[in-house]
């Protein structure tokens, strides 16, 4: 884990990672659930990484996969040049010290039972420093990096007689004390105010510009992931469709269910109040029978009949870090198999445009697929 590294090499490398889960239908039977699929995924040293899709996409079962909490059914995850499922017991130890996880819900992922000292305290007691002294001036300092002052009142208190920000502070205090190089951020603020989200945000800024911290963070908001991260991958039934710097993916999507999840994004805007938002219609796939081919077919208006039912769209280059994994975007560009628009979409237009209003499984509901606050 200590071994020199390439400068170019990213500190999180995911490789063809698939993830199967097997749910149990009868007394006999089980049957497998497609939760992560053949995704590939570099995260460099100091950059944050958006995972954004609906409910059920894969992201949080991709975001903890990359920190060892689920087994992998295929595929390899390297942190720093080092295959973290080859890892042995002392090295797993040693990696969890390094990669950290902050859950979504800070209501229940804080014991109601300890002061926030001790949770606070409780990485420290597994992984760090023998001595109390020690401890507890690293769980002050962590308090206090998470500006939750004066420290010492607050490691005295219950998590109860916080508000919702606050507890968010502690569970980023909790991730924090051991001193990590990579953080899973999972809806760190799908669940508390609206007034507390952009200050957890900041917040995390501030400790990666001061830490260098490498960040995946795991959202249904694309609005935020836009503002927060450096680049955003779009996951769809376990899989990634699109990957792009995040101002570029915002300003310039090209996948369909991309476009859908921008077109439900709400605007601040009073003038738009009565405009009603296209949102994709139908459900998300079941995850144990997945649609041949693509799996948004089933919902996509300009599904190319005959291929995006037959065929899975593998993820294509389209330049400056713009990767997409749709038929309308064909390999090399050229005409393959499904090829019937151009990386620019100017073959198809825009499918959320005129084609879009006109689809018949379009509703015109409120923003259904951001709103969600499951993780996925
Ligand atoms: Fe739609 Fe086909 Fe592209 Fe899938 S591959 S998003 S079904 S056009």
């Amino acid at each position: 884990m200590t071994a020199p590294r390439p400068a170019d090499e990213p500190l999180l490398r995911i490789e063809r990672l698939s993830v199967r889960f097997f749910v149990r239908t009868s007394f006999f039977a089980t049957r497998p659930i497609a939760a992560v699929s053949d995704v590939d995924l570099d995260i460099a040293t100091g950059e944050t990484v958006a995972l954004v899709g609906e409910s059920g996409s894969g992201k949080t079962t991709l975001g903890r996969a990359t920190v060892h909490l689920v087994p992998i059914s295929s595929g390899r995850i390297v942190f720093e040049g080092t295959d973290i499922g080859a890892l042995d017991d002392r090295e797993l130890r040693a990696f969890r010290q390094r990669a950290q996880v902050i859950f979504q819900d800070p209501f229940s992922s804080l014991s109601p039972y300890m002061r926030v000292g001790e949770i606070v305290e409780e990485p420290l007691v597994i992984h760090g420093p023998r001595s109390r002294a020690e401890r507890s001036a690293r769980v002050l300092a962590a308090l206090e990096q998470v500006k939750l002052s004066p420290a010492a009142e607050f490691a005295e208190t219950y998590p109860h007689t916080l508000s919702g920000g606050q507890r968010q502070r502690v569970s980023i205090a909790r991730a924090m004390v051991l001193g990590p190089d990579y953080l899973v951020a999972d809806e760190p603020v799908s669940m508390i105010d609206a007034s507390s989200r952009a200050e957890i945000l900041y917040l995390l800024k501030d400790l990666q510009a001061q830490r260098r911290l490498t960040f995946l963070y795991i959202t249904h908001d694309l609005a935020s992931a836009r503002h927060f991260a450096d680049r955003i991958a779009v996951m769809y039934a376990g899989r990634i469709v699109e990957l792009a710097p995040a101002g570029q993916l915002v300003g310039e999507a090209c996948h369909p269910y991309t476009k859908a999840l921008l077109a439900a994004v709400p605007e601040p805007d009073p003038g738009n109040r009565l405009r009603q938002r296209a949102v994709v219609g139908g459900e998300p796939p079941d995850a144990g029978a997945l649609p041949a081919g693509c799996a948004f077919h089933p919902r996509c208006p300009v599904a190319i009949a005959g291929t995006c039912e037959r065929i899975i769209p593998p993820l294509v280059e389209l330049g400056s870090g713009h990767q997409v994994a749709c038929h309308l975007y064909p390999v090399g560009g050229g005409d393959g198999e499904g090829s019937v628009g151009s990386a620019d979409g100017s073959a198809t237009g825009d499918p959320w445009g005129d084609g879009l209003a006109e689809a018949d499984s379009m509703t015109s509901s409120a923003a259904r697929m951001p709103g969600s606050s499951d993780s996925g």
